[in-house]
């Protein structure tokens, strides 16, 4: 319940600005915080020991749901009713995921519609979104029972390389889960709030946000300024993180002992209790030089040094994607003024050693590295609430966002970068004569064609009354709201027919082809100005050749037999050149045209020219 209260001063009644609470919703974890007296913590399970909750979701056979350290317990007994690694399924298609089905002990199956994955759990099918609501509506429970207060208002993270689709379905978890999803952070960015980052009106800052959580690694470079995080680079490895650490030690033990290995082939049980050795082993090595323990009736030890040996060609391979980040951003190590540690894994100390002397500075860990996050999220939840007045935080979309016009080209309506949320328009005009449709074909990323970037979606605007080529004004609005959710309008503005649309993203872009559009971009950089030239020259003769037979309609009467003639054979030798010849040739034979018609046609067929030509055209 909101509280109420008389400020004694003016005599007015002031109500508590709402509360809002911060959810890391994590791969391995998930965490939710809150800002109590002007601090960022963490709520802890009832058991009172971690405010970790494992993000595992168990389907029971009589119908129930566990999630947590109870579904956890789960994972080697059913694992076929077990879900882990929710946050790997959100937002991605059933093509995505074949890739991943080895690593997984459920069975996900394609959902058709949408390309919308489905799990099925016995005779019930679940989407991802309702797996991840299930670890929501605990975190919701915990927060609540802990405030004693009903709570609905939530900050949610997510990696800042999640596209629109990935974003829109962990929106969608949170309402299916009772709450109101206020905004969408990066995680980069929640880690830098939670240290204190970005919180003032400072000069610019290169924060490099180094992330190995249990079953992932990322590594953001963001640029801080003026409470505007942008991101400039994101790298990583989807399937490296402390699960591998503790495979590592299990190996170790298993190549050590023969016996031991024959044993847990055969007994399931067996295997998962060496499997918790090992966590417990790698988790013990963070603090001491050495673990011993038994399994059964047979002794295990490891010391540290042996362990990091064994994970040192792991942590080289995160370094491997910091110097491909700092390579993207076009940045050197020198350029980056903080490193910021964050998940789980980053308390082994070879980790920090490592990425200390690769960065060549001490970094930044005082926070807990798996609570940073869900901290930063209560950060930002209060900013929203209003409680850090002076503060303002925007985000930047990572994918320039536009239509196609004629010849497939793309015409970047928001650019790459851009800070959000963001609205901006653009007026565009008809190629065709009495055009009573125009389609709007939105596309997402930096290539010229528009087949390069990737489809986000298209609707058509109908009922556009008929008037000549180039006269009807359409204005294309895009109007991108804080999580970087889009919707589009197209309006005539003439008759004022509109419609709007809120796209909705097609689910399956990896982060790989994310960052493969960026830099293909860069690499078909040339080819895509030549062929976007070719294009822009094709379609500026499509319209001299409507225009030159327009004319030739309407003024056949005011011309000798001759000047027709001559002109109908310049109009069809441009012709023959739109789609066969190279633009230098086109241009020629447009020229030529131009020329010979324009001393007896000057003002009439400049004008149609010009009015056809006028702003950028759209195809029916
Ligand atoms: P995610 O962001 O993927 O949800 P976390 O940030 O919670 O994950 O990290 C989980 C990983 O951190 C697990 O592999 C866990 O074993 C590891 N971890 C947690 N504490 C320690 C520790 N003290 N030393 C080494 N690894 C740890
Ligand atoms: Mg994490």
């Amino acid at each position: 319940m909101a509280k109420i209260g008389i400020n004694l001063k003016e005599g007015t009644l002031t109500k508590d600005a709402e509360r809002i609470v911060g959810i890391d919703l994590g791969t391995t974890n998930s965490v939710v915080s809150y800002i109590k007296n002007g601090e960022a913590v963490a709520i802890k399970n009832e058991s009172g020991k971690s405010a970790l909750l494992p993000s595992i979701v168990h389907f029971a056979e009589d119908g129930s749901i566990l999630t947590g350290v109870a579904a956890k317990l789960k994972l080697e007994e059913a694992p076929e009713r077990t879900v882990f690694s929710v946050k790997r399924l959100l937002g991605k298609s059933f093509e995505d995921l074949e890739k991943i089905q080895e690593f997984i002990s459920y069975k996900i199956i394609d959902g058709g519609e949408e390309q919308l994955v489905k799990i099925q759990m016995g005779e019930k099918f679940y989407s991802p979104i309702e797996l991840s609501a299930e670890l929501l509506k605990e975190l919701k429970r915990r927060v609540e029972k802990h405030l004693g207060e009903s709570i609905s208002k939530v900050v949610i993270t997510v990696p800042a390389y999640f596209n629109d689709s990935q974003r829109q379905a962990t929106k969608d978890a949170g309402k299916l889960a009772g709450l109101d999803v206020l905004r969408i952070v990066n995680e980069p960015t929640a880690a830098s709030l939670a240290y204190g980052i970005g919180r003032g009106n400072e000069n610019e800052e290169i924060v490099a946000i180094y992330d190995l959580g249990g079953g992932t690694f990322d590594i953001s470079i963001l640029r801080i300024q003026n409470g505007i995080f942008e991101v400039l680079a994101t790298h990583g490895d989807s399937f490296l993180g402390g699960d591998d650490f503790d495979k590592k030690i299990m190996d170790h033990w298993l190549n050590q002992n023969p016996s031991l290995k024959e044993q847990v082939r055969k007994d399931a049980s067996l295997r998962q209790k060496l499997r918790l050795e090992a966590t417990r082993a790698k988790i013990q090595l963070s603090t001491s030089e050495s673990y011993q323990s038994t399994i059964g009736p047979t002794p295990i030890s490891i010391d540290k040094t042996t362990f990091e040996n064994e994970i040192r060609s792991l942590v080289q391979k995160t370094i491997a994607s910091c110097e491909n980040a700092l390579k993207d951003a076009s940045l050197q190590k020198k350029d980056i003024q903080r490193v910021i540690m964050v998940g789980g894994s980053t308390r082994v100390p070879l980790v920090v050693s490592t990425v200390g002397d690769y960065f060549a500075q001490d970094v930044y860990n005082d926070v807990d590295p798996d609570l940073v996050v869900a901290l930063g999220a209560a950060v930002q939840a209060d900013i929203l609430a209003g409680n850090q007045k002076d503060m303002l935080l925007l985000d930047v979309t990572p994918l320039s966002l536009g239509i196609e016009t004629i010849g497939s080209l793309m015409d970047t309506i928001i650019p790459r970068n851009t800070k959000i949320p963001a609205s901006l328009a653009r007026e565009y005009t008809t190629s065709v004569d009495g055009q009573t449709k125009l389609k709007v074909a939105v596309y997402q990323g930096e290539r010229n064609l528009v087949e390069h970037n990737r489809k986000l979606g298209e609707f058509i605007l109908s009922g556009i009354p008929a008037m000549a080529a180039g006269i009807p004004k359409l204005e294309v609005s895009f109007i991108l709201d804080a999580d970087g959710i889009l919707k589009v309008r197209a309006k005539e503005l003439r008759s004022g027919v509109n419609q709007t649309v809120e796209i909705k993203s097609q689910y399956g872009i990896s982060e790989e082809e994310m960052a493969k559009m960026l830099i293909d971009s860069i690499t078909h950089a040339e080819s895509d100005i030549a062929i976007q030239a070719l294009r822009s020259t094709e379609v500026e003769a499509q319209q001299v050749v409507r225009a030159s037979e327009k004319f030739l309609q309407q003024h056949a009467t005011i011309l000798s037999k001759e000047e027709l003639d001559n002109t109908n054979k310049l109009v069809a030798s441009l012709k023959e050149s739109i789609g066969n010849m190279s633009k230098d040739e086109i241009n020629k034979r447009m020229e030529a045209l131009n020329s010979y018609t324009r001393p007896f046609a000057e003002k009439a067929l400049d004008y149609t020219i010009k009015e056809a030509m006028k702003g950028k055209k759209i195809s029916e």
